[in-house]
C-alpha cells in the first residue's frame, strides 16, 4: 500500500549521481560545494573500515566501522555495493539510495570505480556518471600533501594507485578536468540540471503536456 501511494505521487525517478576520481583530485571538495549549494541533493553516506580523519564526522562524511561489522553488513545484504580501495573496505548502504530512488530524491555518490560499475549494472538507468581529472599528476600530488590529512605512506598508497582508478575514465557518461575548481564545479551543475530535464526522467510531462494541447487559444 505504501508503496503504490509512494509511487503514485511520483513526480520523476531520482537520478544517481556518481562523481569518482583518484584520491586527491577534488570529488569531495566538488561534491561539497554541490551538495551546498542544491538542497534536492543529498550525499550516500557510505560505510568505511579506514580510520576517520581529524576533519570527518561519524554519519556525516562516512559511517567508521570495524572490519568485523562491515563483513556482518555485507552478509546481511544491506550493501548495494562494496570494494577494496587503498587497502580500506567502502560500501554503499543499500536501504537509503534504494528508498530516495523510489520517492524520486537526487542521490550523490562519492565511490570509485569499482562501485560505479556495480551500482550501474543494478540501476543503469538513473545513473548518471562523471570522472574527475587532476590536471597533472604532479598537481595531484600537490593536493596529497596540502590537505594534510594523510600520512605520507598512506600518499604513496593513494598515487600508486591513482593510475589505475584513471584508467577507468572511459566508463564514466561526462568527464571533467579539476584545474579551475570554480569551472569544473559549474560543469557539474550544468551536468545536473541537464540530466534533471531528460524527457525520460520526467513522466509527469505527459499530463502537462495533454493540459497544453487541451488549453483553448481562443
Ligand atoms: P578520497 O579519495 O580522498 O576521497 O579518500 P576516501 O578514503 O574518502 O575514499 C577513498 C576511495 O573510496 C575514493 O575513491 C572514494 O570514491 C571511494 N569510496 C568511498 N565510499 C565508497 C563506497 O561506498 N563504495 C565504493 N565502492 N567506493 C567508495
Ligand atoms: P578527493 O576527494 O578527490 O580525494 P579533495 O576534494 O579532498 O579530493 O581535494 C584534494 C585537495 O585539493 C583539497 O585540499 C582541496 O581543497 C584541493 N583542491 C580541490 N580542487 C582544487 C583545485 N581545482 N585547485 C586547487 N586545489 C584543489
Ligand atoms: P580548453 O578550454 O582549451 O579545452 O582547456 C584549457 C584548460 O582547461 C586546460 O589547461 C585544461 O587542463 C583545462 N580543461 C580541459 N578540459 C577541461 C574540463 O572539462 N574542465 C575543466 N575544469 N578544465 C578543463
Amino acid at each position: 500500500m505504501v508503496a503504490r501511494d509512494l509511487g503514485s505521487r511520483i513526480r520523476r525517478r531520482g537520478l544517481m549521481l556518481v562523481l569518482s576520481s583518484p584520491s586527491g583530485a577534488g570529488k569531495s571538495t566538488i561534491a561539497r560545494n554541490l551538495l551546498e549549494s542544491d538542497s534536492s541533493l543529498e550525499l550516500s553516506v557510505s560505510v568505511t573500515t579506514r580510520p576517520r580523519r581529524g576533519s570527518e564526522i561519524e554519519g556525516v562524511h562516512y559511517h567508521f566501522r570495524t572490519m568485523r561489522d562491515f563483513e556482518r553488513l555485507r552478509d546481511s545484504d544491506a550493501l548495494l555495493e562494496w570494494a577494496e580501495v587503498h587497502g580500506n573496505c567502502y560500501a554503499t548502504p543499500r536501504e537509503p539510495a534504494e528508498l530516495a530512488l523510489a520517492q524520486g530524491r537526487d542521490m550523490l555518490f562519492d565511490i570509485d570505480w569499482q562501485g560505479a560499475q556495480q551500482l550501474k549494472e543494478k540501476m543503469r538507468a538513473d545513473i548518471v556518471s562523471i570522472f574527475i581529472l587532476p590536471p597533472s599528476m604532479k598537481e595531484l600530488k600537490a593536493r596529497l600533501k596540502r590537505r594534510a590529512e594523510d600520512q605520507e605512506a598512506v600518499i604513496e598508497t593513494r598515487l600508486k594507485n591513482a593510475r589505475n582508478e584513471i584508467e577507468h575514465w572511459k566508463e564514466y557518461d561526462f568527464v571533467i578536468v579539476n584545474e579551475d575548481l570554480d569551472r569544473a564545479f559549474a560543469e557539474v551543475r550544468g551536468i545536473v540540471v541537464a540530466e534533471r530535464l531528460r524527457r525520460d526522467r520526467r513522466p509527469g510531462l505527459f499530463d502537462f503536456v495533454s493540459g497544453l494541447l487541451d488549453e483553448k487559444t481562443g
